[in-house]
């Protein structure tokens, strides 16, 4: 049987809203309110400008639960790392080398995959500068609201209200029912074990000199496209930095060979 949309343990629960570098903490007030008005309660605030605020509290008008429970932290990384989805919404469509999803696909994958149990973050930029390249690249899909391509910036809450809105519409279809056990063998990397398989291949394209003198950045940028569109478990990521871990030790072999 499938649990009440509004549950404590609905799919809703299992998603967060991340406001990355917020400069009006009237927008943090407002976005706590657009997310509650939908059934959200998971707000985390990384590196605001002013937080706690009391503009953040008016402007939450009853949504201050959300408020006082959200977590302040320092880095989007850090914000996610226990994520399967994270989502970045950008107001530029077409910026990074990421899948780009219209705001309904967005909300039921979200919703999708919240349902199966997993941890689900939709990622907001500052309201002058967006998302960085960098917290894109750490994100698996980005969002963009198909709006005046003349005139394409939602304000930060506004833009908010869309994606709450969408993923509430995807727990109202159904997909926020209860949990789908998963074997054991199937459990999905999490977002800071993908992070450490792509840091290790890194250094691994370094140390087989993959590069050759060419800037790392683009082929990282299709790696990442490429394994983060392979749903990766955690067993095919223990077994594949098995393999660069392997890679790494005969390529230091061979320096030492080569230095003697
Ligand atoms: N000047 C900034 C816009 C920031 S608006 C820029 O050009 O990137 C603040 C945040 O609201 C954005 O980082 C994004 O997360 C969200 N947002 C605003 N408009 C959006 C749109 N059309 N689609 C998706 N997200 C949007």
């Amino acid at each position: 049987m499938s649990l009440s949309p509004d549950s404590p343990d609905s799919a809703a629960s299992r998603v967060r809203f991340v406001l990355v570098g917020t400069q009006h903490p009237g927008n943090i007030g407002a976005a706590a309110r657009a997310l509650k008005t939908m059934g959200f309660a998971r707000l985390v605030l990384v590196a605001p400008e002013q937080f706690p605020s009391d503009e953040a509290f008016r402007r939450a008008a009853g949504a201050d639960d959300v408020l006082a429970a959200a977590p302040v932290v320092v880095t989007l990384a850090e914000a996610v790392a226990d994520c399967r989805l994270v989502l970045g919404c950008t107001a530029r469509s077409r910026r990074v080398q990421l899948e780009e999803l219209a705001p309904r696909a967005a909300g039921e994958r979200a919703i999708g995959i919240a349902a199966a149990s997993d941890e689900v973050a939709l990622v907001f930029g500052r309201e002058r500068t967006g998302l960085s390249n960098e917290e894109l690249q750490l994100c698996h899909a980005a969002v963009h609201i198909p709006a005046n391509p003349e005139y394409s910036s939602l304000n930060l809450a506004a833009a908010v209200q869309v994606l709450a809105y969408e993923a509430r519409l995807a727990v109202l279809a159904g997909g926020g029912g209860g949990a789908t056990p998963v074997h054991a063998d199937d459990v999905p990397a999490t977002h800071a074990q993908l992070e450490g398989f792509f840091a290790q291949l890194g250094e691994t394209l370094d140390d087989i000199d993959f590069h050759k003198g060419r800037t790392p950045d683009s082929a990282m940028r299709k790696l990442r496209r490429l394994f983060l569109r392979g749903d990766l478990t955690q067993q095919e990521v223990r077994l594949l930095r098995g393999i660069l871990a392997d890679t790494q030790r005969i390529a230091r072999l061979l320096r030492e060979a080569g230095g003697r």
